[in-house]
């Protein structure tokens, strides 16, 4: 908008030019550096965290290691049977997902998991959980410390969809972090495809795994996901209940 108001006098001030000198002017103005030098609105300021992977100041702590009940419920609305151990969030088998109260669009989302120290299983039956961003789209969770299973469903694929870069993955028992910035989808006026697929960036103990890949659709665990899906608006983040003993813990998240 500025763009256009801007080409606006520069052709304005021509015509007066040409006008008052009966010259022709041999092109536009000259631009001077202030042109492109805006000061409103100014920048919101944040205060970032003084300890890395901490919450900055104007996050949403969703899990801060005490009360699970103020943030997140079950399925069905109710209060879940996930506990809180040590100050972190635990999944108990048979329990169901957990998804938050409040409902996201775009974020930017901190999350610690851990999966046990103590390895039973293997491949997919070892440490698995999953952060399922507005509850459809899942970034796996999974011990793949020397633990091979298929490429898109190792710890920080998209599930069946993207493998990771590089598996980053710290040994079980010990903590690990996903920071994930998303975008969620735009649909098409007629509600049945994407106008912009939703896209995903994971950083997993920093290294960058995922780097805005446009998903294809909600996460399948069999077929093929399609383009052609039911719109969705804000929706709840959810954690897996994949029958393993998997924790979380300070989790936040920015609303962009
Ligand atoms: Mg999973």
């Amino acid at each position: 908008m500025k763009k256009v108001y801007l080409s606006g006098i520069l052709l304005l001030l021509g015509i007066t030019v040409m006008a008052q000198t009966g010259q022709v002017p041999s092109g536009p103005a000259p631009m001077k550096p202030e042109m492109t030098e805006f000061y409103e609105p100014e920048v919101r300021v944040v205060q970032p965290a003084t300890i890395l992977g901490m919450a900055p100041s104007d996050a949403i702590i969703l899990f801060d290691g005490n009360d699970i009940n103020r943030e997140w419920e079950d399925s069905e609305g109710k209060p879940t049977r996930w506990v809180v151990r040590d100050g972190a969030l635990v999944c108990v088998k048979g329990a169901g997902i957990i998804r938050t109260k409040r409902k996201f669009n775009d974020f930017q989302l901190h999350i610690e998991w851990r999966t046990p120290a103590e390895v039973v299983g293997d491949g997919q039956g070892r440490g698995n959980s999953g952060v399922f961003l507005q509850g459809l789209y899942e970034v796996q969770v999974l011990d793949s410390y020397n633990n091979r299973t298929y490429r898109q469903g190792q710890a920080g694929s998209i599930y069946k969809q993207y493998a990771p870069l590089v598996n980053a993955s710290r040994k079980p028992g010990e903590w690990q972090t996903y920071d994930i910035i998303y975008t969620a989808p735009r649909f098409s006026s007629d509600s049945t495809q994407y106008f912009t697929p939703p896209r995903v960036t994971v950083l997993h103990n920093g290294v960058l795994i995922q780097n805005n890949v446009s998903l294809r659709g909600p996460t399948l665990y069999i077929g093929i996901p399609e383009y052609s899906i039911r719109k969705h608006g804000a929706e709840p983040l959810v954690l897996q209940d994949h029958g393993d003993p998997v924790a979380f813990r300070n989790i936040w998240i920015r609303e962009l």
